[in-house]
């Protein structure tokens, strides 16, 4: 048999999966209903819907996940059917991202409640096990979210992937939802699954697999790997020798979120006027602002470029106390922003460009105080914002020369 080489053992990776997350999100959403009812089905309620996700005690009846909807209500008739709560799980699932984020930077969504994190040297920062850290990072996101999540731990993602399943399988036992396969102990582990349980091996797989009598990877283990290049071609057969032996890879991608948005323009002949510049920026803004609200964010930081006829380049920032995502809040510091730039030397400028960073995710508009009394305190109102979101729509449909402010109007003309 081909010795396979033995996983890094300082490697760290966990896989942090949010338990039964569609129906989770649908009970917090709405405490009173749903969230009283232990029989949840969340998916399409039509004859044609399917099921997304059941509650582990709907699960008890036989219902599934992709089951269509009719079938899963002969299976449970007493279930509540739900829709899927898609801006609160999205919220939600950026919230699990932000809790986990606090203990290590590189986390990276496999889908929407799936996060792998390495956490690889951590084991000296916090002096502790990684099943302890797991345990703190899960107790960390049910304060924050109110989410249960299940942990699982190894030295590569198939591990970490595996151990998570076993940690959600074993609720009862261990009641912890953390399951940890310790370095040297990856053989071991995956010796007492069966074949299906391996991410990769679907349906179709497990039949050809069965056609050699392999059901479980005990069953696979004797054979090396010439055999199984043999029988499944070389890519799979040296595929499923090495996952078999818990070996794969450990590298988690740091996948940074959007962090700013700009818009820049270098002009077709160097700007000296103010009024030239600032009409510019003026446009600049406006889309910096309506590209930020397209993509749901708000931000707390505007910055300003400007780089002179001599390719000097110098830019001017303003952190705000509370995210802004109204065209008024934008231009209003960008011109700030501006006007100091130029004090601090005025010549010409060949590229002027406007960014927005330190996003946050914009909450679902309330629809509520349209025009109504308003907190002086906060730095823009609902007004602005509702402004804003009403020249974005005639935007939309009218292309942007839809509306234009004032400003632009008489200057472009
Ligand atoms: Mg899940």
């Amino acid at each position: 048999m081909t010795p396979s080489p033995p996983p890094s053992s300082d490697q760290r990776v966990l896989l942090a999966d949010a338990d039964a997350f569609y129906v989770a999100v649908a009970r917090l959403v709405d405490p009173n209903g749903v969230g009283k009812e232990p029989l949840v089905i969340v998916g399409g309620s039509s004859n044609r819907g399917v099921v997304t996700s059941a509650s582990y005690e709907a699960r008890q009846y036989g219902v599934r996940s992709a089951m269509p909807t009719s079938q899963a209500l002969r299976l449970c008739p007493k279930a509540v059917v739900v829709p899927v709560p898609l801006d609160a799980c999205a919220t939600k699932s950026r919230e699990i991202r932000d809790a986990l984020e606090q203990f290590t930077p590189i986390v990276e969504p496999a889908s929407i409640d799936e996060f792998y994190l390495d956490l690889s040297g951590t084991e000296h920062l916090y002096r502790e096990s990684l099943e302890a850290t797991a345990s703190r990072i899960r107790a960390a996101v049910l304060d924050a979210t109110g989410l249960s999540v299940s942990i699982g731990g190894g030295t590569t993602r198939l591990i970490a992937k595996l151990a998570a399943k076993e940690a959600k399988r074993r609720p009862g036992r261990r009641g912890t939802g953390v399951f940890v396969v310790p370095p040297g102990q990856e053989a071991a582990f995956v010796s007492g699954l069966d074949l299906a349980d391996i991410p990769g091996i679907g349906p179709k797989f497990q039949e050809r697999l069965g056609r050699y009598g392999l059901r479980t990877v005990q069953d696979a283990l004797p054979y090396d790997v010439g055999v199984l290049e043999g029988w499944f071609g070389k890519r799979t057969g040296r595929w499923l020798h090495d996952r078999i032996r818990g070996v794969g890879s450990s590298h988690v991608e740091h996948r940074p979120r959007t962090k700013s948005l700009s818009h820049e323009e270098t002009f077709s002949e160097d700007l000296h006027e103010d009024d030239d510049l600032f009409r510019e920026l003026l446009r600049l803004s406006v889309r910096v602002a309506s590209d930020m609200r397209r993509r749901g964010y708000r931000a707390r930081t505007v910055t300003v470029k400007l780089r002179d006829a001599d390719f000097t380049t110098r830019q001017a920032g303003h952190t705000l106390p509370e995210p802004v995502s109204a065209d008024r809040s934008i231009i209003e510091t960008a011109e700030k922003l501006l006007r100091r730039l130029r004090r601090a030397r005025r010549t010409s400028a060949r590229l002027l460009g406007v960014s927005v960073s330190q996003l946050v995710k914009d909450e679902a508009p309330a629809q509520v105080s349209l025009f109504g009394p308003e907190d002086e305190s906060t730095l823009e109102t609902e007004k602005d914002r509702t402004i804003s979101r009403m020249v974005d729509d005639i935007n939309v449909k009218f292309g942007r020369k839809g509306i234009r402010r004032g400003a632009e109007v008489k200057r472009k003309t």
